[in-house]
């Protein structure tokens, strides 16, 4: 079960964008985490077992960079400098993109947040959009890791400009070096995975999104979940930790 048909997210309105499957129930869902712990990777197992749609505005943002530069708003320019500098994009540009994708909030299949809400600015207009619409949050849930280990993944961390598959050095390597396994598109390093860029990206981390866990915390909605080991173990560690919270959840 499979909705990652995500055109009129990564695209925006006007693209039209088909789910595939109508899963047995939607979960609206928040993934937290620091830079490099793994959420993607996470998003896309939960979206593809869960049917609901991976929605990261990370990926918004990388799939603007493809667009030629004169081609570009101002407000895309800006966060794309933004983002070359490791610092966070402004909450206004932010919540007006993800605002401009509210029909993918309303989806059937439901949301798998990545990368958003990311400050409390952020978490405040999210409530507002989804309460407009008559829409609740299922629950948020943040993946922990020591920040040596999230320094060792990112350091090591490749991703194919094709498919945007991602890769690791040590732990996943390419079966020939620079090359995707899976498209034969070039992978590559992220500008913003760059050790001096990593840098600024945690220290926003800290100051900017750790908040949001008390704000979740006190809304009774917030798991907290070990990042650490293989990606299937960890999606067993979510799975459980979801099912405290869901009657039955599947996949
Ligand atoms: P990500 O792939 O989620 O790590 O996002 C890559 C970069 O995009 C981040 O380092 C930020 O510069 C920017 N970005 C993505 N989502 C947000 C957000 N919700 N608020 C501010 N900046 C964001």
């Amino acid at each position: 079960m499979s909705n990652d048909n995500r055109t009129g997210w990564l695209e925006g309105p006007q693209a039209l964008c088909v789910p595939r499957t109508t899963p047995p129930r939607r979960y609206n869902l928040i993934l937290l985490g620091a830079p490099g712990v793994g959420k993607g990777t996470q998003a896309a197992l939960l979206s593809s077992r869960l049917g609901s749609c991976h929605l990261s505005t990370g990926d918004v943002f990388r799939a603007a960079k493809a667009v030629e530069p004169a081609k570009r708003t101002p407000a895309i320019s800006r966060a794309l400098r933004a983002i070359e500098r490791g610092e966070l994009v402004s909450d206004e540009i932010v919540i007006e993109l993800v605002r401009e994708r509210l029909a993918c909030l309303r989806c059937d299949g439901g949301f798998l947040l990545d990368g958003f809400p990311r400050t409390i600015p952020q978490a405040e207009a999210l409530d507002a959009m989804l309460a407009a619409d008559g829409l609740a949050l299922d629950g948020v849930v943040c993946y922990d890791l020591p920040i040596e280990r999230i320094v060792a993944r990112i350091g090591g961390r490749r991703v194919c400009e094709e498919c945007k598959a991602v890769f690791h050095v040590e732990a996943q390597p390419t079966a020939r070096e620079g090359v995707c396994n899976r498209c034969g598109g070039l992978v590559v390093q992220r500008t913003d995975d760059r050790p001096e860029t990593v840098r600024v990206r945690m220290e926003a981390y800290t100051r900017s999104t750790l908040p949001l866990l008390d704000y979740y915390r006190r809304r009774g909605l917030l798991c907290m979940v070990s990042a650490d080991g293989e990606p299937e173990t960890v999606y067993a560690r979510t799975q459980h930790a979801l099912a405290a919270s869901f009657a039955n959840v599947s996949g």
